[in-house]
């Protein structure tokens, strides 16, 4: 029950980071009613109920008909599971129980919950945005690092081991940038880079970095052998990187466990 309570929680956020995305990219304040971005007619609240309105529209505006872009119900779902996910992670109360005898969990893993939840938005925002319009942009990356060194600070972290880690994530797309003079990478991915590693911290920021690269890799390739790519077009870097932050966020210590048994 609690846990659908918080899958529900998740896809209305999941409809507020459509909105503010969409919002984002058009320069338009968050406030105000949703509308088609093609008729411009008002949606109705009926129409606007998180995934479940899109199967009943089968995926179409009310009125002009035109198909609605799958990255709506996608980012619903996906937001939706990974605050289930995150939940299940702290371990914290799924039954009424566990609820009662709730003097068990420790506070700090709320304040964890509540981390994850702001961090997975985040980098929910950088992937969408990488994707469709191959920007990682600085007012959603800059205030980003200002929260993950306050929350994780806050949390215990050693500012050394933040700041090793940051400059590590920076580090390692700044050498790029150098190196290619800006064409491999750009700006926006050294500020990402940066706030990874503010993020998940050392070791963590090179498991994220591995599983970036590893992921992009496999994808591209994929992508090459279907042929939907040439080897010239933009690779949105920022869309596996925030990928591989959000599966560390939730799995890090787990796979860099099974890493390091593969070694020794
Ligand atoms: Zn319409």
């Amino acid at each position: 029950m609690y846990l659908f309570f918080i899958f529900i929680v998740g896809l209305c956020f999941g409809s507020f980071l459509n909105c503010f995305i969409y919002r984002l990219h058009e320069q338009k304040t968050i406030l105000g009613r949703s509308f088609c971005p093609r008729c411009k007619k008002q949606i109705a609240w009926y129409d606007n109920i998180p995934l479940l309105s899109f199967i009943l529209l089968k995926g179409k505006c009310r009125h002009c008909k035109k198909k609605i872009s799958w990255q709506y119900p996608a980012v619903e779902l996906v937001t939706a599971v990974l605050f289930v996910l995150i939940y299940i992670n702290y371990q914290l109360p799924i039954t009424n129980d566990q609820l009662v005898s709730s003097f068990q969990f420790p506070v700090s893993n709320i304040i964890l919950f509540a981390r994850d939840l702001i961090f997975i938005s985040v980098l929910i925002i950088v992937f969408i945005y990488d994707l469709r319009w191959q920007l990682i942009l600085d007012k959603i990356t800059l205030p980003a690092m200002v929260i993950a060194l306050g929350f994780n600070l806050f949390l215990g972290a050693g500012w050394q081991n933040l700041l090793l880690a940051a400059i590590m994530g920076g580090g390692f797309f700044l050498a790029q940038y150098l190196i290619s003079r800006g064409r491999w990478v750009g700006g926006g991915d050294i500020r990402l880079g940066a706030l990874m590693g503010l993020m998940l911290g050392w070791p963590q920021i090179l498991t994220a970095l591995f599983l970036a690269y590893v992921s992009g890799a496999i994808i591209g390739v994929g992508l090459l052998v279907a042929r939907k790519k040439q080897w010239s077009s933009q690779v949105p870097f920022g869309t596996f990187l925030s990928a591989a932050t959000v599966v560390v966020l939730l799995w890090g210590s787990k796979i860099l466990e099974w890493y390091l048994g593969i070694i020794f």
